[in-house]
């Protein structure tokens, strides 16, 4: 075999394995949408603002547009939704952040944030 039919047998191989594992990174996809649901639904439907760092998300938000740039440039599916998603969340957490800054729910004005909202929540 010589080095050009080698460069396109190992490229195939890194192509089928890009392929192969696909799916867990559509999975690992799905689990970061999952865990903002919690966060971002307690801080539009409390109007809750505790823990919400306003300076880290917009460091998210950045990221996120920066990644989803590479992302789509190299043409990768699984970071593009991604990143896509990333931005969304951050961009309404930011959002909903700023309109209820000094807005607190009952619980977290009675409890440190950090701490569980109901029991077994941890
Ligand atoms: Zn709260």
């Amino acid at each position: 075999m010589d080095a050009q039919a080698n460069l396109v047998a190992g490229g195939q191989g890194r192509n089928a394995m890009f392929e192969g594992t696909r799916w867990i990174g559509f999975v690992g996809t799905a689990l970061v949408i999952i865990a903002y649901l919690p966060q971002i639904h307690h801080l539009i439907a409390e109007r809750c603002s505790a823990g919400i760092s306003i300076k880290a998300y917009v460091l998210w938000l950045v990221a996120g547009i920066l990644m989803l740039v590479h992302a789509a440039a190299i043409g990768d599916p699984v970071f593009t939704a991604l990143q896509g998603y990333q931005i969304g969340a951050s961009a309404l957490i930011l959002y909903f952040g700023a309109k209820y800054k000094d807005s607190v729910c009952e619980t977290h004005r009675h409890a440190p944030v950090g701490q569980a909202l109901v029991p077994g929540d941890a």
